[in-house]
């Protein structure tokens, strides 16, 4: 009887010891008044020494009800040191939101700007972007698009006299001292003989990026589809291998190919667009390679920060409403992986 006490008291100091923690981890992250963890998304007090990808929500609000329906990617990266690289510049109508969330994480200087590729859901912000905070350096690809919003992106960058340089794969840069930027496509010469005004064309010249910090990975390839996908594939294989991608072409069914994400392998994949936009791409992802997914008209802005160690902590602004093959959302929209 003795024995079946103290083997009662034990449980109960074990059960205490469990709720105790549970309850430590569930406050570590404090939600805002309107419910959100917006401030906990674009805090970056604890960035120093980590490499931060924020992929902002830019797509109106954070309606469930899903009544509006457009793509839009812009992501900010933060470096170890606090350098600041932003990839794309959503649609033109998006600026405030951008604005704001780069307000409230404290920019002031982008000192890397990368446009992927010249569609208006990748630049469309950049003309007002470039007015408010001082760019440092534009990298772009060497698609040279017919319309208003590339001329205007091209003509700001002349007025601001930002450094501005094409890249192509096997080109590289380091972002800080220890990020390295690598470049996968497109090729030099590949926009020639292309039709400039296609749409598939001009997204297979997305840029192609593998940005490393010691052991950790990102992965990111704007609008490329599945023929572009196919041929990294077979020509890099192993090298694309990345722990955090973005789903190519906002989730969409052009592109996404099993092929393409077995040879990245990805344990977390964020699809940028309003609406979760395709359900065999998510599924894809997160039954068939048991990828943790994200989609920031569902998750608001997503931040996915490293110390470099392969591993990766994850915070969403809001709380997922649809679950299902989705995945059940953490309470407190924290994941550490
Ligand atoms: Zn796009």
């Amino acid at each position: 009887m003795k024995y079946r006490r103290a083997l009662r008291a034990i449980s109960l100091v074990i059960i205490v010891l469990i709720l105790s923690c549970t309850t430590v981890f569930a406050s570590s992250v404090t939600r805002d008044s309107d419910g959100t963890y917006t401030s906990a998304v674009l805090n970056t007090s604890k960035d120093a020494g980590k490499l931060t990808a924020r992929f902002l929500c830019t797509t109106g609000s954070q309606k469930v009800t899903n009544d509006v329906s457009y793509a839009g990617d812009c992501t900010v990266y933060t470096s170890p040191e606090g350098l600041v690289m932003v990839v794309d510049a959503s649609n033109s109508w998006n600026f405030n939101e951008i604005d704001l969330q780069l307000q409230q994480m404290g920019v002031d200087t982008i000192d890397i700007f990368v446009a992927s590729h010249p569609h208006g859901d990748h630049i469309g912000s950049f003309v007002e972007l470039a007015s408010k905070y001082k760019i440092g350096r534009v990298y772009k690809n060497s698609h040279e698009y017919t319309t208003n919003t590339y001329y205007s992106f091209l003509a700001k960058i002349q007025e601001q006299n930002i450094p501005c340089e094409t890249l192509y794969t096997g080109d590289s840069f380091m972002f800080g001292d220890q990020v390295l930027v690598k470049i996968y496509g497109p090729d030099k010469g590949e926009e020639e003989g292309l039709n400039a005004g296609s749409f598939m064309d001009s997204n297979d010249l997305s840029l192609a990026m593998k940005i490393t910090y010691k052991d950790s990975s990102f992965w990111t390839s704007g609008d490329i589809y599945i023929t572009k996908e196919m041929e990294l594939v077979e020509r890099f294989g192993d090298e694309l291998k990345a722990d955090v991608m973005k789903m190519n072409h906002h989730g969409y069914e052009t592109s996404n190919s099993k092929e393409f994400i077995e040879a990245i392998s990805p344990k977390v994949a964020v699809q940028m667009h309003s609406l979760i936009t395709s359900k065999t791409v998510a599924m894809k992802y997160s039954l068939r390679h048991k990828a943790l997914t994200f989609y920031t008209g569902q998750d608001g802005t997503v931040s996915i920060s490293t110390s470099g160690d392969g591993k990766y902590d994850i915070q969403t602004q809001y709380i997922r409403q649809i679950t299902n093959i989705y995945g059940k959302p953490a309470v407190d929209g924290h994941y550490s992986i």
